[in-house]
């Protein structure tokens, strides 16, 4: 292999998902089975990395200062579900049971991990409790340790003085495996039947 061929696999390998094998067979597959695609496939990643960034509002997704979801107006602002992350978002707009509006943390509290909650999208939603007129927390996170967590840290930060519900999905979804690899049944009766959290 070259020096350059050496470092691009260097930085393909520390994407989520990618080990050493993988790595070495995007670069091959782009440097030298089909280099033909390599400027569209740069032009996307500048394109993207130009345009998208988190919505100012709620972490999901966006163009512009806010997301689809946000600047629907058909949208319940009043109820909120909280994710962990965007493609947990993906998976309950899919099963169409939610019609509120939605808060990405992007993690979960994570101390053998070194995630903290300043690693975490938590001022902007105690920013959302204090200024908009949230009545309901609908806590999504996974039902392990840490999302377990994370749930017990939300709650215990709300800012005082809002009366707010906070309920907790998790009924019939797999263990550990959160909203994300369930299917839209299963994410109907999660939501559902929502219990009283705290
Ligand atoms: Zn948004």
């Amino acid at each position: 292999m070259t020096p350059a061929f050496e470092r691009l696999q260097k930085y393909l390998k520390q994407l989520p998902g990618l080990g050493f094998r993988s790595s070495e067979r995007i670069a091959l597959h782009l440097l030298v089975e089909k280099p033909g695609r390599l400027p569209e496939l740069v032009a996307a990643l500048q394109e993207a990395a130009r345009v998208v960034h988190r919505c100012e509002r709620c972490g999901n997704l966006a163009e512009g200062e806010r997301c689809a979801i946000c600047a629907d107006e058909r949208r319940d602002r009043s109820v909120v579900c909280v994710v962990e992350h965007v493609p947990d978002l993906v998976a309950l707009e899919r099963s169409a049971a939610f019609r509120g509006v939605y808060h990405v943390l992007h993690g979960k509290l994570s101390p053998i991990h070194g995630v903290g909650p300043e690693d975490l999208n938590f001022e902007s939603l105690r920013a959302r409790i204090e200024a908009s007129e949230v009545t309901e927390l609908i806590l999504a996170l996974p039902n392990d340790v840490e999302g377990e967590a994370t749930c017990h840290y939300l709650t215990e930060h709300l800012p005082p003085g809002h009366q707010i519900k906070v309920t907790r999905i998790g009924f019939g979804l797999p263990s550990g495996g959160g909203v994300l690899y369930a299917d839209a049944v299963t994410l109907r009766s999660a939501l559902e039947g929502r219990r009283g959290y705290q």
